[in-house]
């Protein structure tokens, strides 16, 4: 029976294409005795396989579990057909009008093949800073078109060498159809010039990494974008970074070449360390360790690191010298990360004191993935970088969809079926810069993964600059409240279609009926929502000047809870006199002082209350520096209020707010207070949901809001949920914080077509 030769098609869909599928193919069929062919097509791969029986069934478990290290396979359909008698096994030329729709696969980092290659003084390839293969190198952001083929990628220019072509054809070779393939003759070559451009002597490396040594700061190229980099460990040349980056406080990401490196100044448990060396290779926020030698002004106020090992051949050649560099996104304050070779002098002119680039054109600019690990599980906090364009299954098909998201921290999605793919962190709306970037995006996403969109999906508020770009597509349009989507995008990627309580905590979102939401408990799946419960309304005394200002938001929440006899407090002393009386009266009489239930305004109360942050440069900073300053350990929380108002559950901080002016009077530390404030929410939202359980029998809880980036919030909240008998549901594939609102959004609207044509 064994011997009985037998055939069978078998089509495969995920991503297959561009990442050594079909030459993984053809050597598992020489290595089995198997017949037949591979070839590319629109969906994904079809081969089809010819042999006895036994060597058969094991090509296709060769097939199934020995996949290259970028691929991932998403349907697996198998069919029995004629046997044909073929000899040989061939890889066929694509079908025709192929690969449209077929997925792009993201940047890797470089493999272990070709970094033992790099660093082999045999190898032509030896510290060529461009080496990469069909297991690894640029994707996406070398991509210009599709079909994936070198013509219509950034690579176009070079000509293949007779070496790196024989590589190209052989099937044998692990760089056959490796579109970026190149080598020291034939490809992308370093160049290194100062701030004014002109081109420096010498060999780019050595000098760079000398201009590092010396305290200098270079502009390098990377796969999506430039790199500040300077020494870490030397604290001029980081405080002469951040100077000359004027206004930025945020943390700046260090880069190592091995996790052994990252251990002499971070910790790092077993799931951390899976996560840095995952190829995506995100910045994952790691605990500093107690007299880490890395500079003071890398992290201020800040207990962990972002750390990412290099992931170019080129970071590891420069890596050689140093044992941390840091690697920030080459950018001034808020503009998007410059790409383009043309822009860098004139944008970076005045931060760099040179230029490390090369030839190869970068088409999709792609910033850095950040990710940290909370409860055990990896979270991403932005998604980009080696993460896009890979899709995230849906429950079931759909049509295809164009959503927006908000405002801040913008990504775009569209839907194929049942897959998602949410673009690359695009940036905050309110730069032009951005705006660009945005309609950009949209256009070469729709143009590789062929999806042309029926309807748009963008966010309720009227005011956004993406609200007023879905209204000028030739679309119907469907308007989605924010924190539904951020409801509907948590359960979306759990594959969860049922009704579920969800805990929506954030900064700002539109509300259903016009007020600045933030602190929500709903009731919902991508069918609809009802609001269930919210926080007790503040008073934002100037409007968005409070969002920069977190002292006006702790004397709404005085206010809130004293009226006007405040009590004796340094923060009082800490508003200018004159200033004083005024905010008062704009929160006491609701003059340009709109209400919000945001979470994210008590978080920056509460941070400002405890002496933490009174002004900020950056959205979260507060609340990120309140978190950072707790002290670990079970603390007591504080007294809190919930209770139902018109059938809506109510939580007013006013007691809250008593007990931690009770600390602060008592001098209690600030470290002692935030962790007391953090244990307080997750109570209150332990009892809301058991309330919310009482009256609707459900079960599950889904939490999202760019709030459950908290990790103090999060690992006190699930596990007391989950003695309570909950079923807890947090983001894992996409952000909870509004990175990852169009998803949410992008599913309530297919949702929403479902119903219009059952
Ligand atoms: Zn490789
Ligand atoms: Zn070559
Ligand atoms: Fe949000």
């Amino acid at each position: 029976m064994d011997g009985t030769t037998q055939r069978r098609r078998i089509t495969i869909e995920g991503i297959v294409q561009g990442v050594g599928f079909r030459p993984f193919v053809f050597q598992i069929a020489r290595k089995w005795g198997i017949s037949g062919w591979v070839r590319n097509d629109s969906r994904g791969v079809t081969v089809e396989a010819e042999g006895p029986l036994q060597k058969l069934a094991g090509f296709l478990w060769s097939l199934r579990s020995d996949i290259p290290p970028l691929a991932s396979i998403s349907r697996f359909e198998l069919t029995e057909i004629p046997v044909s008698g073929e000899s040989g096994f061939a890889i066929l030329a694509s079908a025709a009008g192929s690969e449209q729709g077929a997925q792009v696969a993201p940047d890797s980092t470089v493999c272990p093949d070709c970094l033992a290659e790099l660093f082999d003084p045999a190898d032509r390839r030896y510290r060529y800073p461009f080496i990469n293969c069909t297991n690894c190198g640029p994707r996406y952001s070398i991509v210009t078109g599709v079909p994936y083929d070198r013509p219509l990628t950034t690579m176009a220019p070079f000509a293949m060498c007779p070496a790196c072509r024989a590589e190209y054809d052989d099937p044998a070779s692990r760089r056959f159809h490796a579109q970026p393939n190149a080598c020291p003759q034939c490809g992308p070559k370093l160049q290194l010039r100062d701030a004014s451009g002109r081109p420096l002597a010498g060999d780019p490396l050595a000098t760079t990494a000398e201009l590092l040594q010396a305290g200098r700061i270079v502009a390098i190229k990377g796969l999506g974008g430039y790199h500040l980099a300077v020494d870490a460990g030397n604290d001029g040349a980081v405080a002469e970074l951040r100077r000359r980056k004027a206004r930025d406080e945020k943390p700046f990401a260090l880069m190592s070449a091995h996790s052994s490196a990252v251990l002499a100044y971070a910790e790092a448990d077993d799931a951390e360390l899976r996560l840095l060396t995952g190829f995506e290779r995100p910045i994952v926020l790691l605990r500093q360790k107690p007299g880490h030698g890395i500079a003071p002004q890398v992290a201020p106020r800040n207990r962990y690191f972002g750390v990412m090992l290099a992931y170019t051949p080129l970071h590891h050649l420069l890596l050689e010298s140093f044992p941390a560099l840091v690697m920030t996104s080459a950018n001034r304050s808020d503009e998007p990360i410059v790409y383009r070779d043309g822009e860098v002098a004139a944008r970076l002119d005045t931060i760099a004191d040179a230029i490390l680039s090369h030839d190869r054109e970068i088409e999709t600019r792609c910033d850095d993935s950040i990710a940290r690990i909370m409860a055990g599980q990896a979270v991403l906090l932005r998604r980009s970088r080696g993460y896009v364009p890979r899709g995230i299954f849906l429950p079931r098909p759909q049509p295809a969809l164009l959503a927006l998201g908000a405002e801040l921290k913008s990504t775009i999605c569209l839907t194929q079926e049942d897959r998602a793919f949410l673009s690359q962190h695009i940036g905050d709306l309110q730069h032009e810069e951005v705006q660009d970037s945005f309609a950009t995006t949209i256009d070469h996403l729709q143009q590789i993964l062929g999806v042309t969109p029926q309807l748009v999906a963008h966010d309720l508020h009227p005011d956004y600059w993406s609200t007023r770009f879905a209204e000028a597509q030739p679309l119907p349009r469907l308007a989605v409240q924010h924190h539904h989507a951020h409801l509907v995008s948590c359960l979306a990627e759990h594959g969860v279609e049922e009704e579920t309580i969800g805990v929506v905590f954030d900064g700002i979102g539109y509300g259903s009926d016009g007020r600045i939401w933030g602190g929500e408990f709903l009731v919902g799946n991508a069918d609809g929502f009802r609001r269930v419960g919210h926080f007790r309304e503040l008073a934002m005394p100037g409007g968005d000047a409070a969002t920069r200002e977190p002292v006006r938001m702790a004397l709404s929440l005085l206010f809130q809870a004293y009226g006007r006899d405040l009590p004796g407090l340094p923060l009082l002393e800490r508003i200018a006199a004159s200033r004083l009386p005024l905010y008062l009266q704009m929160i006491e009489q609701g003059l340009n002082a709109p209400l919000t239930s945001s979470c994210g305004r008590l978080f920056d109360a509460v941070a400002a209350l405890a002496g933490i942050r009174d002004r900020v440069s950056y959205e979260g900073q507060a609340a990120l520096e309140l978190e950072m300053a707790a002290v670990p350990g079970p603390v007591e929380g504080y007294p809190y209020d919930v209770r139902e108002e018109e059938g809506m559950l109510i939580f007013d901080p006013a007691a809250l707010t008593r007990g931690i002016v009770a600390d602060l009077q008592a001098g209690v530390a600030a470290g002692v207070i935030s962790n007391r404030f953090h244990t307080t929410l997750a109570w209150m939202v332990a009892e809301v949901c058991a309330l919310l359980r009482n009256a609707s029998g459900l079960e599950r809880v889904a939490l999202s809001g760019g709030v459950f980036q908290n990790r103090l919030l999060t690992e006190t909240l699930v596990p007391l949920l989950r003695r309570a008998g909950f079923s807890v549901l947090c983001h894992r594939l996409v952000p909870p914080n509004d990175g990852g609102l169009a998803l949410g959004q992008a599913v309530i609207a297919g949702a929403h077509l479902r119903r219009l044509a059952p």
